[in-house]
């Protein structure tokens, strides 16, 4: 009798144990989501409309040239701003009537604009949603009486897409433009930006901010809510300096996924920020499109996106450009990557 006795209650023990044992990673989790929950803070700050303005970083050449102006009148960039988006469908006439440059590029003429900036799109084989881009992209930049240039970086046939290394080598090769005489200075604002995405309010200031800023976060087919806090995907403002400090975007990811939320990563690593405008400002259409496939190792890339900050970026991008035009509306890159 005393030995099954004692039997039972060394099978109860190690059943104890195993019950145990077996809970172990399913209390590990809820307690990781917990500390997540009650004492991870939101990095991103959101912008009331009354805070833009003061906000924005104005062009360091920009000020430098209005110093040495006399009587200089500054750019409104709300001079507009109740304007609802809308489409200049006559593309053809669209640069000579609104006194578009060749590579797409527009100045006013009767004020000094304080900002100035290159809004880099990634871009393959979607005709419609580029002819939209355009015709509502330059009503909307130039009521904003920015110093902009739009430039469309497109990736030749054959490997999946890889929107965040497009970006890479939108930034690179504007920053060499300068060097070829095109630019005095190479723009003080980057804007990253998805062809299919349009602005719908004039308040939605493209300039850079003091923090990195989260541009499309209002987006109607999401029914203009934010999907997830540390969302950064679809179009994004970053300061020049700022740019170069992250080291760019990853150039790892091909296909769709995770190369938003690594170049999120980058930013708010060692206490980084990133800013929205709120609701009302944030406010975007998608034009349609076909819904592309996952990349089955987005995941992998992303958790392991730490350590490649500093090796994988701007400072290891290689990449052949096949075609660089100033089309009327437009610089356009074609790039083998
Ligand atoms: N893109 C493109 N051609 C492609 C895939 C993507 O031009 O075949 C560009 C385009 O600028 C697009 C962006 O990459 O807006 C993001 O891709 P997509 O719209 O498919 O992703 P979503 O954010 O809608 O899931
Ligand atoms: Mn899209």
């Amino acid at each position: 009798m005393a030995w099954s006795l004692s039997g039972r209650r060394l099978f109860c023990f190690h059943g104890h144990l195993r019950l145990l044992v077996s809970l172990l990673p399913a209390a590990i989790v809820v307690n990781v989501l917990l500390y997540v929950l009650l004492f991870s803070k939101s990095r991103v700050v959101v912008l009331q409309p009354d805070d833009i303005a003061e906000n924005l970083v104005a062009d360091a050449e920009s000020l430098r040239l209005l110093n040495a102006t006399r009587n200089a009148k500054v750019c409104d960039v709300f001079a507009a701003a109740k304007m609802t988006a809308q489409a200049d469908e006559a593309l053809d006439s669209l640069a000579e009537r609104y006194g578009v440059r060749p590579g797409g590029a527009w100045r006013p003429k009767d004020c000094v604009p304080l900002y100035r900036i290159a809004v880099i799109v990634s871009y393959r084989d979607r005709p419609d949603n580029l002819n939209d881009f355009l015709a509502y992209m330059h009503p909307f930049l130039s009521s904003q009486n920015l110093d902009y240039r739009i430039v469309i970086v497109e990736q030749v046939a054959g490997r999946p897409f890889n929107r965040a290394k497009l970006f890479n080598v939108g930034f690179q090769e504007i920053e060499k433009l300068k060097s070829s005489g095109q630019f005095a200075k190479p723009p003080s604002c980057y804007i990253f930006h998805d062809v299919d995405l349009i602005p719908q309010d004039g308040r939605n200031v493209y300039a850079c901010t003091k923090l990195v800023r989260h541009m499309s976060a209002n987006i109607d087919v999401f029914e203009y809510k934010v999907p997830y806090d540390s969302i950064i995907g679809g179009a994004v403002a970053v300061g020049r300096r700022r740019f170069l400090e992250a080291n760019g975007f990853s150039n790892t990811f091909f296909g769709w996924g995770g190369e938003d939320d690594d170049f999120y990563n980058r930013i708010t690593r060692d206490g980084g920020r990133v800013c929205r405008y709120s609701a009302d400002v944030s406010r975007y259409v998608m034009l349609s499109h076909k819904k592309q496939k996952p990349s089955a190792d987005r995941y992998y890339f992303l958790v392991t996106g730490k350590d490649r900050y500093a090796t994988d970026g701007l400072n290891s991008l290689k990449y052949t450009v096949v075609k660089f035009e100033l089309l009327p509306l437009y610089t356009r890159i074609v790039v083998d990557i």
